[in-house]
């Protein structure tokens, strides 16, 4: 599905890229577009790093202040498969909603998600375009074939979020001085441990950490977990790939988020704890911070 490249040409403008990224604060106010009015001011910041030990970055984020959509992708595959899955994962969310905002309205959906909202339903139909995106990509082009990548979003609006996710990229809330993962990893040592056959502390050192089971651009269908959460003001959203995860742990992670003076200075820092602690595989974080703001 060649067609969508000049898409991923388009989205990768704003998407982050391999290497070194590093985007600026920025404040938006979504209350301009569409259903809800935002009651809220958002602070974005995100980074990606190829880590200590990888040449190349399979990693991929980006976002669209416009839309309220913001996404983390960790691809894998041969070559540069990995990169492109990641990267056609991010471009072609990105461009759902933006096609969405420019209809000013939701599109007929392929699936409903049962007990969220329609806003969440937007957002998993979103990640099943993704899917066939990159499945059928995989099966045009050889050097593709096989490709896949994880997928982490977050669409806000108005007063609540709603948030998706396939494979073991997380978000994270950041409330009340504590750490809480909001996706549960779709990974072989994850499902042992829902399953009882596997502790918490057993699977933190097992040797199948990278093995997932979801992901985009495998299969023609896929299972995309999704569900909504109400905001509060001081609320802080953390989007991350596994390399982050697997070197820093959550009392980290959380002093970092509290501590640094700024997002960008949050997202640097937790990228430089995951790269002291091994930096075995790509890291990226995309940090989001609601502020109340008056109307
Ligand atoms: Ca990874």
């Amino acid at each position: 599905m060649l067609a969508s490249a000049a898409e991923f040409q388009a989205g990768a403008s704003r998407a982050g890229s391999r290497g070194y990224f590093l985007v600026g604060k920025q404040v938006a106010d979504f209350g301009a577009w569409g259903w809800a009015r935002m009651d809220f001011a958002v602070e974005v910041a995100g980074k990606t790093d190829v880590g200590c030990v990888r040449t190349n970055n399979e990693d991929n984020f980006g976002y669209d202040t416009d839309c309220g959509i913001f996404v983390v992708c960790d691809g894998m595959g041969g070559a540069a498969a990995g990169e492109v899955a990641s990267q056609l994962a991010v471009s072609t969310v990105l461009s759902y909603f933006r096609q969405i905002a420019a209809a000013d309205a939701y599109p007929a959906f392929e699936r409903r998600f049962e007990d969220c909202s329609e806003h969440a339903n937007a957002l998993g139909n979103a990640i099943l375009s993704a899917n066939r995106a990159i499945y059928q990509a995989g099966l045009a082009d050889i050097r593709w074939s096989g490709m896949g990548t994880t997928i982490a979003a977050v669409l806000v609006r108005g007063k609540s979020v709603s948030i998706a996710h396939v494979g073991d990229s997380r978000i994270y809330l950041v409330r009340d001085a504590a750490l809480e993962q909001l996706t549960s990893d779709h990974s072989l040592i994850m499902e042992r441990v829902r399953r009882g056959l596997m502790t918490i502390e057993e699977a933190a050192v097992s040797a199948m950490q990278n093995v997932i089971t979801r992901a985009l651009g495998a299969e023609p269908d896929v299972q995309p977990d999704v569900s909504d959460l109400e905001i509060v003001p001081g609320d802080t959203l953390l989007l991350s790939s596994d390399g982050l995860v697997r070197h820093v742990n959550d009392d980290q992670i959380l002093e970092i988020i509290q501590s640094a003076p700024s997002l960008q200075t949050a997202c640097d820092t937790l990228i430089e704890a995951a790269k002291t602690g091994g930096g075995s595989d790509n890291i990226t974080c995309v940090l989001l911070r609601f502020c109340a703001q008056s109307r």
